[in-house]
Formats: structure tokens, sequence, C-alpha cells
């Protein structure tokens, strides 16, 4: 599970420009530079990773904020509104694939489980 995260790790800051760095807790979160910073920083954000959880936890918060990294990009929708819900539930869609792309295969059954469970606390926490 390590070696799959420092896998990942790599390919993600290299593939997106982006820096993947540990914080204290359990939360993650993908923190895009400011436009206007991009060229002089020369990096398109922050990938904070929660550092109290476990290893598969710390794999699957990775896949999912570049899941957001990801979304982010290529969001049609992103200039005319944003829409939480269908940003979070893509955001595991897509990375998820980009992990399998990378030839990082996650257990489906588990990953499902985690989905479902992050996007009910969303939809909760949102309400
Ligand atoms: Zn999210």
């Amino acid at each position: 599970m390590e070696a799959k995260f420092a896998i990942l790790m790599e390919r993600v800051e290299y593939d997106f420009n982006v820096s993947v760095e540990f914080v204290n807790g359990e939360n993650s979160y993908w923190t895009p530079t400011p436009i206007a910073e991009v060229e002089e920083l020369d990096c398109q954000g922050i990938i904070d990773i929660g550092d109290d959880q476990n290893e598969f936890e710390k794999l699957i918060s990775l896949i999912h904020e570049v899941g957001h990294v990801i979304f982010s990009e290529g969001n049609k929708l992103k200039e005319h509104r944003r829409i939480p819900l269908f940003e979070e539930a893509l955001a595991w869609h897509l990375g998820y694939d980009y992990a399998l792309l990378q030839g990082i295969e996650i257990n489906l059954k588990e990953y499902a489980e985690r989905v479902e469970t992050a996007l009910q606390l969303y939809t909760r926490g949102s309400k």
C-alpha cells in the first residue's frame, strides 16, 4: 500500500504539476493555486493528505483529491456554477480511473464502500 501511494504521488506531481504534502489530522484537501500566481510559483496547487489515516485511507484520499484536480481542469460548468455534490462524485470516479491508468488497482468493492460513505457524509454535512 505504501508503495502504491509513493508511485501515485510521484505520477500525480509530475502529470499535474502539483505538490503532495502531509498535514496533521484525518482530512485531505485540494487547494488550487490562485490563477494570478500559477506562473510565478510554477505550481498548480497543493494536495494535502491527512497523516492521521491508515495507509489504505491515505491512498484513497490521494486518489480522490487527484479526481478533484482532474475535474477542475476539465470542468466546463465551472464558469457557470459550482455543483458540489456533482464535483464530489466525479472526483471519486475520475481519480479511480486515473489511478488505474497508472497501474494502481484498488479493490472495487472496498472503494465503492468508501465512496458511498463519503457521499452520505457529504450530503448530510452540506444540509
Ligand atoms: Zn472531495
